[in-house]
């Protein structure tokens, strides 16, 4: 926190547990306090009409106020409470506002658990105690048998991911002698959302026993903690291909640090958190680790966060917001698949969870662990420059070979006049696969409609002759590029070869099964993607009845390939590697390799070796032909290559500018005074401004908007400049119409 002469005046907020954060006091800030007050410190402050002394947290300063100075109240003193774990979170928020940019009461309400007015009623559950696999064995047995009752809840239990309210069991018609019986046989307990969160009840499992780490795995967990002994730690980055044991360290880790009496936060990704994951934490660390997720109530959020504050718990799993479980003695925070894009959040403040575990850790005296077999071009680069220590993890457990990979060249097939999705090279393996009562499993790296247009003939694809990335169709007949705004007519045919062939690419996974069902009539096919899997629980159960062999071909969009692993998987095919390859943003090429490196990697778990088919109209294409043979180092080296060329982070940092409003017009002008007021902080010309242009989802509900970016290698020459533009929209009031707000990258 920069602070430049004499703040005279304190923001402070008296009740953080309440949940109007936004009621903020203003107090003067005695001289003897003038060097020493930072946001988040705890100090004593008159309150009220009686002036009762209360405590207090500041959470910002200004040199000005809408009040009348003298009656203005002065701080009394700091606090003898010192630090506590509220004012170090504040103190992240403070950072949070200034680096991601935001609101301090945004930041506020993202770091800290605000107690609800209402808190939910405690609900009594209906809790499967029970381990899933034998509970399914007995759902077989049931239906086997004439206890159709039985059978009937016990699969509505497990389909609703083991919990289900109390009142739901009349409703599917167990009477309470069904319910007993499974009660009195140990599958069931009755209990209130406290038992779901925190034990995973009772008789959940006994703790396993620690695996012993191989060779390679422990050679990773001691250069970690010969990294822990330095003076000042790096953050770690565990580079490990997938299956080589990530985990394994990550809980040998976490065992160090709660022997020294230390909490840990672990993050993985919400998609990847199922079942399978959190039973392998909780049968490491039983009852000291809760599970975060994002379906969760607030209250029950809140909760959470209050055991973990108290000492009750002291592993907290969970996706983004998990980052910030309040324990009091934070000792370490994992970041599993740290090149997840959901670690980035949609909504202000625009934080990364990597960075602002980065620097959580520091204020609290915490270490960082970060693992991916993919890392983000962000972490990466930050290894290689030393920033962050690298330790690498080369082989997979138990030896297990990865799969053959081979790509197929789709505008040959359309040359052979096969213009189905299915190369004939893919038609082959399937056959084979599904004699040999082997599983499939077909890959769609998006879903629906991609947006881009491109050639079937040749591959080339319309692209921002200025931005590099596709150019995105609009239902006016443009094609359009989302950074700059460069806008041509769709052509009738393509540039290049001259083919009519040319045109929008769509491919979606109903349209995928469809066709194979048409193939292979008496394949059993489950199909996974957002329609799939929108209620509760059938996430989980589609890639568990796929684990357990009760479908041959799997269908999916991303989704699939996290989570479970299937022995029986022996053919990955992507269908269409350029559904990601030609998104319109400057990621697209790192997407990809991440997404068919993690597709490839889903063959061949089992005894029986694996194969990868990867269908795309670019088979040249570095992204591809890296992933193909798992050379992450080569795309790396392209693809920063493609970074520096173009000033796309982390070669430089990007801000972003959104606006959004009703008005198109008054929009348009809006941004575009706003690059005219960043253009006279410019007589250098080192900042590269691009846009304004329509965002890639231009209009959503009525509400127009528009993104402009500026490029700068300087972080924070960004940041005060973001500050200038905040200041010059405060003041203007043409911008009371439209809401502006700031992304990082
Ligand atoms: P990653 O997180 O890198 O993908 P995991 O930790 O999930 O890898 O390990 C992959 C599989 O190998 C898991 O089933 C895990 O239980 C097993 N495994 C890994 N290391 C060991 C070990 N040292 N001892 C026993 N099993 C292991
Ligand atoms: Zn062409
Ligand atoms: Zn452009």
């Amino acid at each position: 926190m920069i602070r430049k002469g004499n703040m005279i005046y304190a923001d402070i907020i008296i009740d953080i547990s309440h949940e109007k954060l936004d009621r903020t006091f203003q107090y003067k800030v005695p001289d003897s306090l003038q060097d020493a007050l930072r946001p988040g410190m705890v100090v004593e402050v008159p309150f009220g009409s009686g002036n009762h002394i209360r405590k207090g947290y500041v959470i910002g300063f200004s040199n000005e106020t809408d009040y009348e100075p003298e009656r203005i109240k002065e701080i009394k003193g700091l606090s003898n409470d010192g630090e506590t774990t509220e004012g170090r979170l504040i103190g992240l928020a403070a950072w949070m506002k200034e680096y991601c940019g935001s609101t301090m009461i945004q930041a506020l309400k993202t770091v800290l658990p605000v107690q609800e007015k209402i808190k939910a009623k405690e609900k009594r559950l209906i809790i499967l105690t029970a381990d899933r696999e034998a509970a399914q064995t007995e759902l077989q047995m049931l239906q086997k048998g004439r206890t159709k009752a039985r059978a009937r809840f016990l699969e509505a239990l497990l389909n609703a991911d083991g919990v289900l309210p109390y009142e739901e069991a009349g409703k599917i018609g167990a009477a309470k002698a069904v319910l007993d019986y499974f009660v009195q046989a140990g599958y069931v307990e009755i209990g209130s959302e406290e038992v779901v969160r925190t034990g995973m009840t009772s008789g959940m499992e006994q703790p396993l026993e620690r695996h012993e780490l191989t060779k390679e795995q422990y050679a990773a967990a001691c250069a970690i903690q010969e990294e822990w002994s330095q003076e000042q730690p790096r953050p770690v980055l565990i580079h490990g291909v997938t299956g080589s044991g990530k985990t394994e360290v990550y809980m040998e880790l976490i065992r160090q640090v709660l022997e020294q009496g230390r909490q840990v936060i672990v993050l993985i990704p919400e998609i990847a958190l199922t079942y399978q994951t959190v039973r392998r934490f909780h049968s490491r660390f039983a009852d000291k680790v809760s599970v975060l997720n994002s379906r969760m109530s607030p209250a029950v959020r809140y909760d959470q966060f209050k055991l973990a504050a108290q000492g009750n718990i002291q592993v907290m799993v969970g996706p983004r917001s998990a980052l910030f479980t309040p324990f009091p003695d934070l000792g370490l925070i994992i970041i599993d698949e740290e090149h997840e894009a959901s670690y980035k959040s949609e909504n202000s403040p625009r934080y990364h969870a990597r960075e602002t575990a980065v620097k959580r850790a520091e204020l609290e005296g915490a270490n960082v662990v970060l693992g991916s077999a993919t890392p983000s071009m962000e972490a990466y680069s930050r290894a290689k420059s030393g920033e962050y220590r690298l330790v690498k993890l080369e082989s997979r457990f138990a030896g297990r070979n990865l799969p053959t990979v081979e790509i197929v060249d789709l505008r040959e097939e359309l040359k052979q006049g096969n213009r189905s999705m299915f190369s004939r090279k893919l038609r082959e393996e399937m056959d084979r696969c599904l004699e040999n009562q082997e599983q499939v499993m077909l890959f769609l790296n998006r879903r629906g409609y991609a947006g881009f247009v491109s050639c079937r003939a040749c591959g080339t694809v319309m692209k921002c002759p200025h931005c590099d990335v596709s150019l995105s169709e609009h239902n006016n007949g443009k094609l359009i590029c989302h950074y700059c705004g460069y806008t041509i007519p769709k052509p009738k045919s393509c540039p290049e070869c001259g083919s009519p062939y040319i045109g929008g690419f769509k491919a979606g996974t109903q349209q995928i099964e469809q066709a194979i069902q048409r193939i292979y009539p008496k394949a059993r096919v489950k199909r996974m993607d957002f329609d799939t899997t929108r209620k509760k629980g059938s996430y989980e159960e589609i890639l568990s009845s796929f684990a357990a062999h009760e479908a041959d071909i799997l269908i999916g969009t991303q989704m699939i390939v996290k989570g479970h692993d299937f022995p029986d998987v022996t053919l990955v095919g992507v269908i269409a590697a350029d559904m990601s390859l030609n998104a319109d943003d400057y990621r697209c090429a790192e997407r990809t390799f991440q997404l068919l490196t993690q597709a490839v990697g889903r063959s061949g778990r089992g005894e029986k070796c694996g194969k990868a088919l990867i269908q795309t109209y670019h088979p040249a294409h570095y992204s591809i032909q890296t992933a193909a043979v798992q050379d992450y180092e080569a795309f790396y080296q392209e693809e920063m290559g493609y970074r520096m060329l173009m000033d796309y982070p982390p070669a430089a940092r990007l801000m972003a500018i959104l606006g959004a409003g009703e008005d198109e017009e008054l929009l348009e002008q809006g941004m575009q005074y706003i690059a005219g007021f960043i253009h006279t902080f410019n007589k250098d010309a080192s900042l590269k401004m691009i846009g304004p242009a329509p965002a890639s989802v231009g209009k959503v509900k009525d509400v127009y908007r528009r993104v402009l970016y500026i490029k700068h290698n300087n972080t924070s020459v960004l940041v005060s400049l973001k500050n200038k533009v905040e200041k010059y929209i405060e003041i203007n009031p043409g911008f009371r119409n439209m809401r502006i707000q700031f992304d990082f990258s």
